[in-house]
């Protein structure tokens, strides 16, 4: 089982903002920036490529949810979600950063120009 399915079940604890019936959203153990909160379905899914639209339109309005509890809403934030190797997915089970509290910077590529892709 992975670790965001055993934070579900409470096999392990996390540091809880806001959960329903579908969605829990809590803090990142390493935060990188003033609030990172991460945002899962309850059920497993493996990354944004296997996610439903139906599942995604609950976790729209959840996340705007969570944006207006931490009281980002109005400064401002950013959601992502990583996909895959070159995604940089460490955990195997979809979830959003929420991560705002703070101007942030941009900046994404690892070892790669531009030019190789475009
Ligand atoms: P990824 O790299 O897969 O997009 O992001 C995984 C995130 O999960 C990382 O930001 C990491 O700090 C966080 N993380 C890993 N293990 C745990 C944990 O047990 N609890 C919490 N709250 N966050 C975790
Ligand atoms: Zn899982």
């Amino acid at each position: 089982m992975c670790i965001f399915c055993k934070i579900v079940n409470g096999e392990l604890p996390a540091n809880m903002v806001r959960e329903n019936d579908d969605f829990m959203a809590f803090h990142d153990l390493n935060p990188k920036a003033p609030a990172h909160i991460l945002v899962i379905p309850k059920l497993h899914v493996d990354s944004f490529n296997e996610v439903t639209p139906e599942t995604m339109a609950g976790m729209t309005s959840f996340i705007q949810e969570v944006a207006k509890v931490v009281g980002i809403k109005e400064s401002g934030y950013r959601v992502i979600t990583n996909v895959g190797d070159n995604g940089g997915q460490e955990v195997k089970h979809l979830h959003w950063h929420v991560l705002g509290g703070a101007k942030l910077a941009w900046g994404h590529f690892a070892d790669a120009d531009t030019k190789d892709f475009f």
